[in-house]
């Protein structure tokens, strides 16, 4: 099982890769800056980097996943935020290639008013411009819970945006499940393999590259975007570790965003290890 949760990039990409470890995981995810700010782009220290791609080579670490800023829109009305997006994205793809086994994931944005079919056609144009044959890092479409005006809010927007992409790119991209957005969005995830079956027809199951497991606050179809610890939301512990231990996503990391301190962290990933009983 590849299984972590999200990390401080505070202290480095070495520290990270060891950090996790110590909470028990295998993976984990970090935001590539600051999530609500617009900090510059600079590339990291390529010592510390060096630090953690001897873990990924030593199989210590398993595809972490580097999640771009909440600040991003593709879709943004300002040119500077559209432009602002796609120089970030593509300056941190550049640096990513240092890191090879890590994932993109980024939130496709909010059409804010376009209608989530020109939303779906800009985020598809940006793509073109960030994404480069032959490049090694697969850049992730996370699912939204439909919040306001998001892109993504259901496995039909994302395969609009993934088929408007140029074929020769599109083999770079891949999708994020979030299980607190799509059950926010509606998606009955009692019934996950139902879920799953969906998804294989409406995108294909082998764009599904990484799972972010959260319990959700709010009841199924609410469009909130709220995540809970697991076992204390409305998807509930023993689904979600079905998820954590299902045997076609063996190969795909599973991580934690939900509320908590490592130490919470720790615990989970703990007790989401432990083998299904019933
Ligand atoms: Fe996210
Ligand atoms: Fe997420
Ligand atoms: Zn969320």
């Amino acid at each position: 099982m590849i299984l972590g949760c999200h990390l401080s990039l505070a202290e480095g990409y070495a520290a990270m890769g060891e950090r996790i470890g110590e909470l028990g995981g295998n993976t984990f995810q970090f935001f590539t800056k600051n999530p609500r700010g617009r900090t510059p782009n600079r590339p990291p220290d390529p010592e510390d980097v060096r630090g953690l791609a001897e873990r990924m080579a030593g199989g210590e670490v398993i595809l972490p996943v580097a999640h771009a800023p909440y600040t991003y829109n593709p879709c943004a009305l300002k040119p500077e935020v559209r432009e602002y997006t796609r120089d970030s994205m593509r300056a941190e793809l550049t640096f990513l290639e240092a890191l090879p086994g890590t994932l993109y994931n980024f939130h496709p944005g909010s059409h804010v008013g376009q209608g989530a079919e020109e939303g779906c056609r800009i985020v598809a144009a940006m793509l073109e411009q960030v994404l480069w044959p032959g490049m090694g890092t697969p850049v992730l479409l996370e699912t939204m819970a439909g919040k306001g005006t998001e892109i993504g809010r259901d496995f039909g927007e994302l395969a609009r945006i993934i088929g408007q992409v140029d074929p020769a790119l599109r083999e770079n991209l891949g999708v994020t499940l979030d299980t607190c957005h799509i059950h926010d969005a509606g998606y009955d995830l009692s019934d996950f393999d139902g879920v799953l079956r969906e998804f294989d027809a409406v995108i294909g199951l082998d764009r599904l590259r990484a799972v972010h497991l959260n319990d959700s606050l709010n009841e199924r179809g609410a469009h909130k975007d709220r995540h809970a610890k697991i076992g204390e939301g409305h998807i509930g512990a023993e689904i979600l570790r079905g998820i954590a231990h299902h045997p076609l996503l063996t190969g795909v990391p599973k991580i934690l965003e939900t509320p908590n301190d490592e130490e919470g962290y720790a615990r989970e990933i703990c007790m989401l290890k432990e083998r299904k009983t019933q």
